[in-house]
């Protein structure tokens, strides 16, 4: 089954938030409703899709300041990884997530990476040959280090699991920080010095230039 994705630009801070369907089976989840809940929702049923699940990279504002609003639209259920969970206020049920989970969106396989650094509970969310990377992995850039629960070290490894998946793999990053929306992580291992970086040293050599 192949994900359709709908990418959508929202909010004042260069966002994206994500429909990943199944189209067959009329089901979508909504990744990163930071703003717009009702455009979010609108897209969802324009493609025929009822939100099935509402799913959060990490849990910045910018990322799942719509949630509660989203949340009252489709009664959809949260999902979080388990170190950010306590960040998360809903209206309705909110699950935990951890590294290496796996869950349906109708008879789309979705893998958890548990992608820390930017955030303690960052996650990638990783379907066929596509992966969300959320604020761990821009094109031609990565998130910030440098905020409250943010770990350096942790995003270097991170970025290190990244760069080890198929180099035809699709990243949807977090926010349109780039050249372009989208990249793969081929391209990305070519031009983006973070990604490049093979160690420790490299990647703090790069984030100081
Ligand atoms: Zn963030």
């Amino acid at each position: 089954m192949t994900p359709h994705i709908v990418q959508l630009a929202i909010g004042p801070m260069q966002n994206f938030a994500y429909l990943l369907a199944d189209l067959q089976h009329h089901v979508a989840a909504v990744i990163d409703p930071g703003w717009e809940a009702e455009q979010l929702h609108r897209a969802a049923t324009g493609i025929a899709c009822t939100v099935t699940q509402i799913l959060l990279t990490h849990t910045h504002f910018d990322h799942m300041d719509a949630v509660t609003a989203l949340q009252e639209l489709t009664h959809a259920p949260v999902f979080v990884h388990e170190t950010e969970r306590f960040r998360v206020n809903t209206a309705g049920p909110c699950h935990a997530l951890h590294d290496g989970q796996q869950f349906q969106i109708g008879t789309l396989s979705v893998e958890v990476l548990h992608t820390p650094g930017h955030s303690p509970g960052g996650v990638s969310f990783l379907t066929a040959n596509t992966c969300f990377t959320g604020d761990t992995l821009f094109v031609d850039g990565c998130g910030r280090v440098d905020l409250p629960g943010s770990d350096p070290h942790a995003m270097f490894r991170s970025l290190r699991r990244l760069a080890a998946l198929p180099a035809g793999t699709i990243i949807y990053p977090g926010h349109d920080y780039g050249p372009t929306p989208t990249s793969t992580i081929g391209a990305q291992k070519e031009r983006n010095p973070y990604l490049r970086a093979e160690t420790e040293a490299e990647f703090f050599h790069n984030r100081v230039e």
